[in-house]
Parts: C-alpha cells; sequence; structure tokens
C-alpha cells in the first residue's frame, strides 16, 4: 500500500494511474501537481487527486512514491525541480514513452537518488489527453515495461512493478534501447505516419470533398493523428534515432512499392501485400 503517492502530470497517464490505485485501495493519499491551476483544480474535482500541490517541491516532499507523467518535453525540467526534495526512501519513476532520454536527464538530476529512479512506460492510452480522459480501468490487461539500468535499486523496482500490477497491468522488464526501438516501430512511426496521411489530405484544395468520402478505413488509419500534437512532437524528438532509423526503411519500403505501381508489378504488390496480411492475421 502506498501511503502518499505524488502525481506531476496529471493528465490521461499521471491520472489513470491515480484513479486506479484509489479504485483498488492501494493508495491512501494521492497528491498532483500540474504546470496550470486550472488542470490542478479540475484533477480535484474529478476525484483524481486528493490534494492539489502548488509546486513540485509541495508535491514531493512527504511522498513515498512519486510518479511523472508529464510530455516528454518537460520531464528534465520537472526531474531537475523535483530533484532537491526527494530523499532515500522515495521511489521515483515515470510514464515517459521513450526511455533512454528520460534515464539521461534523471542521472543528471538524481545524483546519488539516481538509483531510486524506475523507468517507466505503460503501453496504454488513447488519443485523448488531460485530466478528464482519465479512467481507473487504463492499464486493465495492459503491458508495462520497465528499463532499471544497472544502478537501479531492487525493491524500488519490485515496488514499482507492484504497484503496476495491483492496477491490472502485465509488467515487463526490457533494456532501455531496445524499448526505444521497439516502440519506434510498433507506436512512434504509426503515429508519424497518421498525422502526415491526414496533415497531406488536409493541405490539399479539394480536402472537404476528399474527407467527405472517408469511410472506416481511413478512421481506423487516421484514429491516431487525433493525438495530441506537443506529446507527439517531443516523443519524435526524443526518440529521434530509432525514428530517424524506421523512417528511413519504411522509405525504402515505400519506393519499392512505388516503383512497382509505376511499372505495373503486379505480381510484387500482391505477393507484398499478402505477406503484411499474414503477419497482422496471425498477430490480432
Ligand atoms: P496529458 O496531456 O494527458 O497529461 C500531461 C499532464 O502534464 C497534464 O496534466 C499537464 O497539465 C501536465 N504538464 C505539462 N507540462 C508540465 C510541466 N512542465 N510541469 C508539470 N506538469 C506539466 O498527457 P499524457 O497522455 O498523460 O502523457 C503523459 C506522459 O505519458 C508523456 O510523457 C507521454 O509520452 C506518456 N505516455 C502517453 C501515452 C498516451 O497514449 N497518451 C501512453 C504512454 C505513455
Amino acid at each position: 500500500m502506498i501511503k502518499r503517492l505524488a502525481v506531476i502530470g496529471v493528465g490521461l497517464i499521471g491520472g489513470s494511474l491515480a484513479l486506479a490505485l484509489k479504485k483498488n485501495g492501494q493508495v491512501a493519499q494521492v497528491i498532483g501537481y500540474a504546470r496550470s491551476e486550472a488542470v490542478r483544480h479540475e484533477a480535484l474535482q474529478l476525484g483524481i487527486i486528493d490534494e492539489a500541490a502548488a509546486s513540485i517541491a509541495d508535491a514531493v516532499q512527504q511522498a513515498d512514491m512519486v510518479f511523472v507523467a508529464v510530455p516528454m518535453g518537460a520531464m528534465a525540467a520537472v526531474l531537475a525541480e523535483l530533484a532537491p526534495y526527494v530523499n532515500e526512501k522515495t521511489i521515483i519513476t515515470d510514464g515517459g514513452s521513450a526511455k533512454q532520454q528520460v534515464i539521461e536527464a534523471a542521472k543528471a538530476s538524481l545524483g546519488s537518488l539516481f538509483p531510486n529512479f524506475v523507468p517507466g512506460h505503460p503501453i496504454a492510452g488513447t488519443e485523448k489527453s488531460g485530466p478528464s480522459a482519465a479512467f481507473a480501468e487504463l492499464y486493465e490487461a495492459h503491458r508495462v515495461v520497465l528499463t532499471p539500468t544497472s544502478e537501479t535499486r531492487h525493491d524500488a523496482l519490485e515496488q514499482v512493478q507492484q504497484m503496476w500490477q495491483q492496477v491490472g497491468a502485465d509488467v515487463f522488464v526490457m533494456d532501455a534501447e531496445q524499448h526505444d526501438v521497439v516502440l519506434a516501430a510498433t507506436s512512434h512511426l504509426p503515429h508519424v505516419l497518421a498525422f502526415n496521411l491526414v496533415g497531406m489530405l488536409a493541405q490539399r484544395d479539394d480536402c472537404e470533398a476528399v474527407l467527405r468520402y472517408a469511410a472506416g478505413g481511413f478512421r481506423d488509419f487516421s484514429r491516431i493523428a487525433s493525438s495530441d500534437a506537443i506529446m507527439w512532437r517531443d516523443i519524435c524528438l526524443g526518440n529521434r534515432e530509432a525514428v530517424l532509423d524506421l523512417l528511413q526503411q519504411y522509405r525504402a519500403g515505400l519506393a519499392q512499392i512505388e516503383a512497382a505501381i509505376r511499372t505495373g508489378d503486379g505480381d510484387y504488390l500482391s505477393t507484398f501485400f499478402n505477406q503484411a496480411k499474414q503477419a497482422r492475421d496471425s498477430r490480432f
């Protein structure tokens, strides 16, 4: 049981963890901080937090567990701000979508308390954001990846693992570098593709006429282009190398499809599409 949980960033990810732990009776008190007072007030009103802190220092000082769930671009500043106010008993964890960047920031800020930091990433979410998007069931039967370093305290890792299991998640431990490549492939690249498709169509003069005829397939493919722009800007920049590598691979594949269409190479197209279909059908 967590006595006092501090949630920095009470949006979809932070808010849902707080609601889930409360629902399951796994936390006695949740104190929350978000940059804007309106968001803190909203989180209080929605019962996500029991107390709104006026500063990061106030939020973390008495906490036994700190969960940082701000956009990736704010992680380093938040970790630097909280560092002077945590002690050797405080466990600090996060929900950021790219792990190597957060680990570097935590190492730089936390100094001798870096072993208390357990890097994490819940593989769960929706295209919605803010406190009103949070719900207690978000993590049920979803994966959470923890990417401890060689310095991470074993007992801290165990407690964070337990916290996620208590909200119904399946916890996996993975190396941060591997995590960043895997997530670039399965999440970051698909978001870039969806943003690019919708953005490209939106710039066409006949956009309205084109989108009027968009049906289920377009809706499915484009749903994630409705995700928060700042969050995805930060993820692309935060996982730059892996995203760039995959974009290059993707462009090479697209060039082959383009060449096949140009030359009328139907065999290439049907073989390739069929391989992709089989790969998908065998997994979902
Ligand atoms: P969100 O926009 O719903 O919530 C972010 C919260 O952080 C908001 O309460 C906002 O007020 C607060 N905030 C922003 N800047 C801040 C700052 N400088 N200091 C303090 N608070 C600040 O976003 P989210 O979807 O909950 O994402 C949070 C983190 O979780 C991100 O790092 C994201 O990469 C990661 N994540 C998101 C998803 C997803 O699908 N949305 C999934 C897994 C992980």
